[in-house]
């Protein structure tokens, strides 16, 4: 039996959207993505909303608004993707790795004010795997002058003490690529409470050109722009944004339907004593973005028997400073970030997406209970 890592819950009523786009005369940012930026500004009950064409290019245009830069420092969890240090890097600044607690494997609020110096502009909390960090202590704990950019590229749909991402924070940046809990292949969004940083945010997305430039194509002739500081390309276009709506109104509803499968993983493995799983706090509704497990040493030789056995399963991460480029730059040693490092060595993601079906939840609980398992027992 063969069961994929992932696979994407879209159909025939999703290529009708796109055709409708299609029949508009600009393909690009218009009226189809306003409209889901008033459906993101609804669900998550906050003034300003905009799609972006990435997480990245959505945080680069965030760290261009805030004016980070050179000389300046970021700080990043030790455990996440690459992508939420690269965006630092991208922008000149320098991030600041901290490590991570070792049962929710979150940033801790204490440990990001004890990495605070005067270079310190930014923390970017990463809620790994769908897990939402306590927002409202992470803000106590770094005071109202540190800009908190919320990594929410696993979740969505999570909350914490019943708060969704953009409450506490300067800025939440979604990522809709491919294989995340709502996706349109390629895509993102920032949602912010901070008017002024909204205002500055939709000229850094475009280019740095001037505020109004996105509607010079409308009615009412050709208006003049100018560029009074540098910005990236980061808008969505109305091909993509069309396949939002219908994931956003039924996130809810899949989001049920992934705990389900989790609790049914996490039943499974519970007496395994060569796995051990992502804690989840009870003030926590995850968005259930992953399913990791970590076996330690033995994970490599997990990944080949997962793959022999026709499970599609990946790494969710191996550590982002023990790759050659962070390695290079800033030598950081294992042993200075020893959670993140020991749990991105020994962690693999096993398939989680909601047309998962019993069967096949049954074939991958299958290969680690009678397969894995023994394996790692013996070695
Ligand atoms: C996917 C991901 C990103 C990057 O998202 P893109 O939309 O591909 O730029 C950033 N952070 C985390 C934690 C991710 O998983």
């Amino acid at each position: 039996m063969n069961v994929p890592f992932y696979r994407h819950g879209l159909g025939p009523d999703d290529a009708n959207a796109v055709a409708d786009v299609l029949s508009t005369p600009f393909l690009t940012s218009a009226g189809k993505g306003k409209e889901v930026e008033a459906q993101l500004r609804e669900f998550f009950d906050v003034p300003h909303a905009k799609l972006t064409n990435s997480w990245t290019n959505g945080s680069v245009a965030v760290l261009l608004a805030l004016d980070i830069g050179p000389g300046d420092e970021v700080i990043v969890p030790a455990m996440t993707f690459i992508a939420t240090a690269n965006v630092v890097e991208l922008v000149g600044a320098t991030p600041i790795f901290v490590d991570v607690d070792p049962d929710t494997l979150l940033l801790r609020p204490e440990d990001v004010a004890a990495a605070i110096t005067e270079r310190t502009r930014a923390v970017i909390p990463v809620h790994l795997y769908g897990q939402m960090l306590d927002m409202a202590a992470l803000r106590a704990a770094v005071g109202p002058d540190i800009a908190i950019i919320e990594d929410c590229a696993h979740a969505f749909e999570a909350t914490f003490d019943g708060e969704r991402p953009g409450t506490h924070s300067d800025a939440a940046l979604f990522s809709f690529y491919a294989t995340k809990n709502v996706t349109c292949g390629e895509g993102g969004a920032c949602i912010t409470r901070r008017e002024d940083l909204f205002e500055t945010l939709k000229v850094t997305l475009l280019h740095g050109m001037s505020a109004g430039a996105a509607d010079r194509f409308k009615q009412g002739g050709y208006r003049h722009w100018d560029m009074l500081r540098l910005g990236t390309k980061a808008n969505l276009p109305d091909l993509l944004a069309a396949l939002l709506p219908t994931q956003i109104a039924r996130v809810e509803r899949v989001r049920e339907q992934r705990e389900s499968l989790c609790r049914r993983y996490e039943a499974a493995f519970a007496e395994l004593s060569t796995v051990r799983l992502a804690a989840v706090d009870a003030r926590a509704v995850s968005a259930r973005h992953l399913f990791p497990i970590h076996v330690g040493s033995g994970r490599d030789r997990a990944l080949k028997l997962l793959s022999e056995h026709g499970v599609g399963a990946t790494v969710n991460y191996n550590p982002p400073f023990a790759t050659t480029f962070y390695r290079d730059k800033y030598g950081i040693d294992d042993s200075r970030l020893p959670v993140s490092a020991d749990w991105g060595w020994g962690v693999l993601s096993l398939p989680l997406f909601p047309s998962l079906t019993e069967t096949e939840q049954d074939h991958v609980i299958h290969v680690v209970r009678d397969v894995i398992h023994p394996a790692l027992q013996e070695s």
